[in-house]
């Protein structure tokens, strides 16, 4: 069977759902397919104890959407995942987009036909195939999980789980549990569970700094600020680097006095919002080392108040600089001082294998009966390269041989029509606004070639695509802005040396959510500049 829409949406998780409301909003035909049986996408995928977001609440959120503030209010600073995704459930009940939405529906194809300019698309799980005129691959940049590549992990007795795909309920009661990875999900879910195992051992590639978030709970009075603020707010999350509810005055580190930035910092240790650390009162974390070194510093002093065994402390005490995407999450290092929670650090004793038992490092056999993978995603392209839609020229695959590229984090070259959420280059931020920002300017996009078709008079499908020379100078800018951070420094997945063999030129905008943003705004005021329309 053969269906004709004008829009297709691929996953309904907080990307998704709004392109899918953006398109509707337009006019057109749409239809929205989600894989899982519900919607929600990383909400519904990471149901781990703990799954937190780390954002504040009152911008976790859809911007143009203050009256769903009234009509649904939140009751914690930090949402937990359940609230994230009843708050997903009531946007779409609200805007009436259910019916618009297939569940339980795998993408197993996407093919661009240049004969009648659209796109076929043929789902798995149902075996239908669409004729669509616009895709838009919502599928999530941290969505696809990243194994790593354990000798002997296939030996081992017991479960082995992943944080990004965990979505029921998993007994760990009593259970000896190795978690494997410290980044955001290793370090919600060790401290949610470790009270619960009767031994927990973290396995550590590197040792991160974890700040607190001091979730808690939100008086309705702070909720009538918030909705009496709502405008002020996003002025201040527009002007931040990680698209925060944080002021961003960009003060050098170095030029106050030692005693203020201790005042400083130790204020933002027992606040509510800890990425205030990287992008806060001081604007070069990311810039000067001698500013990223003296908060290091500060850091190793807080972590020695919490663990007072010695090997502990040096285990849990980075080496890096302070550049990974933050952590945050409270209780941490409480866990570590706990009897029965351990630490392997792979810089002290390397893993060297696993086995029917366990983990063994080069010190000692570490017995378990569950390892948690928190090993993170293949971040902004992983999804992406596993559809691998065939465009003009090739398959998305082919185009990305040398390396995953796009123009503006949203479209690539030879795939006309076809628009990616959170594409390779796209910013590292508060989700949901990089979400917006991007949907807007797809449906901006769209509703242009929609008015050229009319115009045309013709009815024939007018296709967009994004320009060579504009991806080039697009690129050029991310390359540039990520040389003049001490980000690349780090292995991490938000340069794209994270995962093993990448050869990705430059993973993501460095530049922050405040610069993207105007850089979109440029674009759209420039007639879409670097889009060349034909039909
Ligand atoms: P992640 O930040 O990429 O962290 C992955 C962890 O696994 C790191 O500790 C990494 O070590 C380790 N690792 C990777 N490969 C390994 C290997 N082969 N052997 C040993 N260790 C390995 O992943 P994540 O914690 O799932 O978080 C991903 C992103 O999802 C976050 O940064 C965030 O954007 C989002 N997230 C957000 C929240 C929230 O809002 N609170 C919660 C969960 C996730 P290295 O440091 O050495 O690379």
């Amino acid at each position: 069977m053969s269906n004709v829409l004008d829009a297709i949406v691929v996953g309904c998780g907080f990307g998704g759902v709004y392109n899918l409301y953006k398109l509707k909003q337009l006019g057109l035909s749409v239809k929205a397919f989600e894989k899982a049986p519900d919607v929600g996408g990383t909400w519904y995928w990471n149901q781990y104890p703990g799954a937190t977001t780390d954002t504040t609440a009152e911008i976790y959120r859809y911007r143009d959407d203050k009256e769903l503030l009234n009509t649904y209010p939140w009751s914690t600073r930090y949402l937990y995942r359940k609230d994230n995704l009843e708050y997903l459930k009531h946007f779409i009940e609200s805007h009436n987009l259910g019916r618009h939405i297939q569940l339980s529906a795998e993408l197993k194809s996407a093919s661009f036909d240049a004969a009648t300019s659209t796109w076929t698309v043929t789902f798995n799980s149902t075996g239908e195939t669409y004729k669509t005129t616009y895709l838009i691959l919502a599928t999530g940049h941290l969505h696809t999980p990243n194994y790593p590549d354990i000798k002997g992990l296939e030996k081992f007795a017991g479960p082995v789980y992943h944080t990004g795909v965990w979505p029921e309920h998993r007994d760990l009661k009593g259970k000896k549990v190795g978690v494997i990875g410290t980044g955001s999900s290793g370090a919600q879910l060790m401290v949610n569970i470790a009270d619960d195992v009767s031994h927990l051992v973290s396995f550590q590639r590197s040792s991160q700094h974890v700040v607190p978030h001091n979730n808690g709970p939100i008086s309705a009075e702070e909720r009538e600020f918030v909705n009496s603020n709502w405008d002020e707010i996003w002025k201040t999350v527009d002007n931040h680097p990680l698209g925060q509810n944080i002021p961003f005055p960009n003060t050098p580190t170095m030029s106050v006095s030692a005693e203020e930035r201790e005042r400083t910092w130790e204020e933002i240790w027992n606040g509510t919002n800890g990425v205030a650390f990287m992008y806060g009162p001081f604007g070069d974390i990311v810039t000067s080392e001698e500013a990223n070194r003296e908060l290091c510093a500060f850091f190793e002093k807080k972590i020695a108040q919490y663990i007072s065994d010695p090997d502990k402390l040096k285990k849990l005490t980075p080496t890096e600089l302070y550049l990974k995407r933050p952590v945050t999450m409270t209780g941490y290092y409480e866990t570590f001082a706990k009897k029965h929670v351990d630490i392997v650090n792979y810089q002290f004793t390397p893993l060297v294998e696993a086995n029917e038992k366990g983990l063994l490092t080069t010190e000692k056999q570490w017995d378990l009966d569950v390892i948690i993978l928190a090993t993170g995603y293949e971040a902004m392209d992983g999804s992406l390269k596993r559809i691998n839609p065939i465009g003009t020229h090739g398959t998305l695959n082919e185009t990305w041989a040398k390396g995953s590229t796009s123009y503006l984090g949203l479209s690539e070259v030879g795939f006309p029509n076809m628009f990616f959420s959170i594409g390779p280059q796209s910013p590292i931020a508060n989700i949901p606004p990089i979400i917006e920002v991007q949907a807007n300017f797809i449906a901006g996009l769209i509703a242009k070639a929609e008015a050229k078709k009319k115009e045309n008079g013709d009815n024939k499908i007018v296709l967009v695509e994004a320009e060579e020379q504009a991806k080039d100078g697009w690129l050029k800018k991310c390359l540039e802005v990520e040389e003049g951070s001490l980000i690349k420094t780090v292995k991490s997945f938000i340069t794209g040396n994270f995962v093993e063999g990448s050869n990705v030129p430059v993973h993501s905008w460095l530049g922050g959510f405040h610069t993207y943003q105007r850089f979109i705004k440029d674009v759209t005021d420039n007639d879409y500049v670097g889009f060349k329309l034909t039909n």
